[in-house]
């Protein structure tokens, strides 16, 4: 792949020490990380309860430092979003989500692939038109992507994200809550915001046989979705008791560790073959 664009103007955020030595090794890492490839996308399936169908995958970031080896995404996500470099890597994913998309259409392998978005990228006045222009250099359809945020994201400034949420709807992009259940969200929003998927927090699936609480909150999630018309995702999904017990309460997708773990893109293409075989 080509190098891809350099770091951006990086935001003012008070509440951070732009000046630490840590800091300042963290983000030229991060920088360093984009230009030289040492950032790829892992894709894991979501697959449809009933039939077994893979409906899509999402995408993953995995970085591979020369020196510290594999950086987990939580360990660099959260400072990326602090310093702004976010939408530098994000731009970076959605660009290399797209080239993943058309090599897998090439083998009629096409279907969604889900971005993860975060607070800073929602919140960029400028999205929807990033979003064309994007679509249109791949020549890629809307279709091709569907967007996760998580309900954090959102409360943090409602009114701004469903605005941009309502554009980028327009556009055909499909749009997914994230971590449904662990933030603090509000089902008036949740309603007036043009989402067709709730994913359910991992957490509340991995505990739901041995807590029943979790199990009438992962209960009262499919309901709800159900009833506003929203398709569900059980994140977490690693034993076939877990699958048996999502697919009685009509949980409509299942993804994790039972079925794939997150794989790079040549491993998933050949992973969907052996399953669909
Ligand atoms: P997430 O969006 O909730 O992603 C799901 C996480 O659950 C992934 O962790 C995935 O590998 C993991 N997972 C999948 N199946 C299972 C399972 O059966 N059991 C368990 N225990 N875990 C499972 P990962 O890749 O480490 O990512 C962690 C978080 O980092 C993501 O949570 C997301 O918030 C963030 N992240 C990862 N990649 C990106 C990205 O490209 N952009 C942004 N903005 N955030 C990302
Ligand atoms: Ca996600
Ligand atoms: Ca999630
Ligand atoms: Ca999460």
């Amino acid at each position: 792949a080509a190098k891809r664009r350099g770091a951006g103007a990086l935001a003012y955020d008070p509440a951070f020490d732009s000046g630490s030595a840590r800091t300042i090794s963290l983000l030229s890492g991060l920088r360093h990380a984009v230009d030289h490839h040492e950032l790829r996308l892992v894709l894991q399936p979501k697959v449809a309860l009933h039939t077994g169908h893979v409906e899509g995958a999402e995408a993953l970031v995995r970085w591979q430092h020369p020196q510290r080896g594999p950086v987990p995404p939580m360990e660099f996500i959260p400072f990326a979003e602090q310093t702004g470099f976010i939408r530098t890597l994000t731009a970076w994913i959605l660009d290399e989500c797209l080239h993943t998309w058309r090599a897998l259409a090439s083998q009629g392998l096409a279907m969604p692939l889900s971005v993860n978005l975060s607070t800073r990228d929602l919140m960029d006045l400028e999205l929807p038109q990033k979003f064309e222009a994007l679509l249109q250099r791949h020549g890629a359809p809307s279709e091709a992507l569907c967007l996760e945020i998580t309900e954090s994201a959102i409360m943090d400034d409602p009114a701004r994200a469903q605005q941009t949420l309502e554009r980028l709807h327009e556009m055909g992009l499909r749009l997914a809550i994230d971590d449904f259940g662990t933030g603090y969200s509000s089902l008036a929003y949740l309603k007036r915001l043009p989402v067709q998927e709730l994913k359910i927090d991992k957490s509340f699936v991995m505990q739901m046989e041995r807590d029943s609480d979790d199990a009438k909150i992962v209960r009262s999630t499919v309901d709800l979705a159900h009833n506003l018309g929203l398709s569900v995702v059980a994140e977490g999904v690693e034993t076939p008791s877990h699958w048996r017990t999502l697919r009685g309460l009509d949980c409509d997708l299942a993804q994790g560790y039972l079925i794939a773990r997150p794989l790079p893109s040549d491993a998933f293409a050949a992973w969907v073959r052996r399953w669909t075989e």
